[in-house]
């Protein structure tokens, strides 16, 4: 059997962590087995979908080398195959017009909630007299298009995650498959459950694989699929990503989008990947670095699991230092200049950062840390950021460190007009110097070099900061610093 899954996401907002993750299973588990990975987007919900959402989703998918083999497909551009879908089940006499009102289903549901009873639909629309359905056309009522259930044996949804999940029918109720167009006319609108069924149909999908809050869905999709006389497909149900503390995932994550974890956080389409990846599915031996490439051939969905999975971004940062630290210097240097580049840092001369740059390959967290440990070999940066730091105050620690170590500031500013080396060598010197000048030693004495010509407490080694600044800069970044903190 070819395997073939589709990754069918609506476009009513952009992707996030959860959704991403759905296709990725369905994209490695298609390569896994030289499978069909096919690209559908599920936009009949005329009101809230929108073209800018589905653009998004497919620069999404490329941005983190997810090819699809077939589609696009839209499915607002198929209405008419499910019209002549609706119509093969109007012909067996699965279907009856339901003109209950929006506001009539949600008080019952609201009942049957109170008196804790299941809230599916009573079918009392099945027998609706004529003359009651006029009196409802009558004051403006559109029907809405219901799928009968007249099951009573269980439905068994097959799920390659949980196991044969069963459902009773009683609780399922007659479903609602078609609804009037919300803009107007009297054209019907396929719901969901429709839409998605005939094109898993049609497009010979194998295996259903989604986020577990279709799980609910899928004893009435088994029902149209018969209905049509599609082969039922098998299921896998993920299970939904919890924040940190086991909390759905919030608002803090839930909502980030794809775009900013690569582009502006400056993760590794391959490192986020691989982290999705850890959500839901456990490797056999409890590996956890993979190449993308690794990944697909590593992916089995038996080895998926039906427990919450928890998102968190610490576990991002330390997969991605992983792939950081194994990318070959040449490769990691075109992508840390490009995001360099693209988040309009500016560069006066590549040549001179690169060695920076793979100094601190082994260290940094993701590409969003480069702006702020280069930031001081440009001094348009270094002189706003030692401002903001100054005006911070008390507290700040750039500001202490310069408060506390102001003689060591002073002393060095008036010594390196004196020495005459350069680069490491002229931070000896100064050193040395400075030495004969104030007590200080240690941290006492590094702290206030660093942050008087840095603007930072911390950052790479000051020998290496030496070598990068010319002896002017240095001496014109002390006259500043002592300057700003004059008063302070
Ligand atoms: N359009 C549905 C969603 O975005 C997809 C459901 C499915 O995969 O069957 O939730």
């Amino acid at each position: 059997m070819t395997i073939r899954v589709r990754f069918a996401p609506s476009p009513t907002g952009y992707l996030h962590i959860g959704n991403i993750r759905t296709a990725l299973f369905n994209y490695l588990f298609a390569r896994h087995n030289q499978g069909t990975f096919i690209l559908r987007i599920e936009d009949t919900d005329v009101e809230r979908s929108r073209k800018e959402y589905a653009d998004a989703i497919l620069k999404d998918l490329k941005l983190l080398g997810m090819d699809w083999d077939e589609g696009p497909f839209y499915q607002s551009e198929r209405l008419s195959i499910y019209q002549e879908h609706l119509e093969k089940l109007e012909k067996q006499g699965k279907t009856y017009l339901c003109y209950c009102s929006q506001d009539e289903l949600k008080a019952r549901r609201k009942e049957a909630l109170a008196l804790k009873q299941p809230a599916k639909y009573d079918g009392r629309c099945r027998t609706l007299s004529n003359e009651e359905k006029k009196r409802r056309i009558d004051q403006g009522i559109k029907p809405t298009v219901r799928f009968r259930v007249d099951e009573t044996e269980p439905i068994i949804v097959h799920d390659l995650i949980r196991g044969e999940v069963r459902f009773d029918p009683q609780e399922i109720g007659d479903f609602v498959i078609m609804r009037p167009d919300p803009r107007g006319g009297d054209a019907f609108m396929p719901t969901f459950h429709m839409s998605v069924c005939i094109d898993d149909g049609l497009m010979g999908i194998t295996h259903v694989i989604r986020g577990d809050d279709h799980l609910s869905n899928s004893p009435r999709h088994v029902l149209l699929f018969k209905a049509f006389g599609y082969q039922v497909p098998q299921f896998a149900h993920l299970s939904l990503i919890h924040g940190p503390g086991g909390e759905p995932l919030s608002k803090r994550f839930g909502a980030v989008t794809i775009p900013e974890f690569v582009d502006d956080r400056g993760y590794l389409p391959e490192a986020f990947c691989n982290y999705l990846a850890l959500l839901g599915w456990s490797p056999k031996d409890n590996r956890e670095i993979f190449s993308f490439k690794e990944l697909i051939e590593a992916f089995d969905i038996a080895n998926m699991t039906h427990h919450p999975a928890i998102f968190s971004e610490d576990k991002l940062i330390w997969v991605n230092m992983e792939h950081l630290k194994n990318l070959s210097p040449e490769d990691y240097l075109t992508r840390a200049l490009e995001f360099l580049r693209s988040n309009h840092f500016y560069i006066k001369n590549e040549e001179m950062i690169k060695p920076v740059l793979l100094g601190i390959q082994q260290n940094i967290h993701r590409f969003d840390d480069l702006p702020k440990v280069l930031a001081f070999l440009n001094d348009v940066n270094f002189r706003a950021r030692l401002q903001e730091q100054v005006m911070a105050g008390a507290g700040n620690e750039v500001f202490d460190i310069l408060k506390e170590g102001r003689p060591v500031v002073l002393a060095a500013k008036s010594v390196l007009e004196k020495v005459g080396s350069q680069g490491e060598a002229l931070l000896n010197e100064l050193i040395s110097e400075v030495q004969k000048i104030t007590p200080e030693k240690g941290k006492k004495l590094y702290l206030p070099i660093r942050a008087a010509i840095t603007a930072e407490a911390h950052g790479m080694e000051l020998k290496k900061v030496f070598e990068l600044l010319d002896k002017e800069t240095l001496f014109s970044r002390f006259e500043y610093t002592t300057h700003l903190t004059t008063t302070k």
